[in-house]
């Protein structure tokens, strides 16, 4: 029984594929679909509670899996857990025991083969119809054997601590972990028609998170400030708080000369 209790969609994808056909197929898209799903949300279950179902849940896998990676930057790599016992000074001390293996889609393997799954499940746009994706067997067969290596996992980490903070531009919740705080990273909003940046800044055991440094300006029809980070001439950008679009570019104007007479 795997960890992550995948194993029956597991089975049925086999069993699909092993039918053949293209309906069959599709079933078995959408089994796997679901176990990947079932077991990226399940890891991202495991960061502290601090970190609400009802966030996550609106995340697809691979933008779940890359706010993960933000709160531990090896979340998507394997790794043997051990153990051992502490010493007075709580530095690991002692003899390390085998506690179980950790297994993880790699973000990039997994930001292809979710999409592509989902391209069989729809019906096909206009532009996709000139050229159709075809689902085939080989190539379900590669998502079955990397989705049974991660399903074989024993151990499901987690992260020791996730903090939450208001945006200081839409106070939309931003959430971040210790090893954030720890490298002084910079974190985005979680808001996506805000995403504006901070920097956590550690002070002795407390910290603070402030966009010392960054830009933002009031929009144009709400007044509502808004974080600009790389604007570029010619970009457009909406408020996040009513949608206004504001264009940015360069403005030439003439300098007032002064005359003589
Ligand atoms: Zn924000
Ligand atoms: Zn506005």
């Amino acid at each position: 029984m795997s960890i992550y209790s995948v194993d029956e969609y597991i089975s049925r994808a086999k069993a699909y594929v092993a039918a053949g056909g293209e309906n069959a197929l599709r079933h078995a898209c959408l089994e796997l679909r679901y176990c990947i799903e079932s077991i990226v949300y399940q890891k991202l279950g495991k960061v502290g509670k601090v970190l609400p179902r009802s966030v996550y849940r609106t995340w697809q896998p691979p933008q779940a899996l890359k706010r993960l990676l933000s709160f531990e930057p090896h979340a998507d790599q394997d790794a043997t857990v051990s153990y051992c016992v502490p010493a007075n000074d709580g530095a690991p001390s002692g003899e390390w025991s085998p506690l179980g293996d950790y297994r993880m889609f790699p973000v990039k393997w997994l930001n292809e083969n979710y999409h592509k799954l989902g391209k069989f499940l729809h019906v096909p746009s206009l532009k996709e119809a000139e050229s159709p994706a075809k689902v085939t067997a080989e190539m379900l067969h590669e998502i079955i054997n990397e989705v049974e290596r991660v399903a074989s996992a024993n151990v499901v980490m987690s992260v020791n601590m996730v903090a939450v903070e208001p945006c200081t531009v839409c106070q939309s919740d931003m959430y971040f972990s210790q090893a954030q705080v720890d490298a002084g990273s910079e974190i985005e909003c979680y808001n996506e028609k805000c995403g504006a940046k901070h920097s956590i800044i550690k002070v002795g055991d407390k910290f603070r998170v402030e966009r010392a440094g960054r830009f933002s300006m009031p929009c144009k029809r709400c007044g509502q400030r808004m974080a600009i980070e790389d604007i570029e001439h010619g970009e457009h950008k909406a408020c996040w708080s009513c949608g206004q679009l504001h264009v940015f570019g360069w403005c030439c104007a003439a300098v007032p000369t002064t005359t003589d007479d």
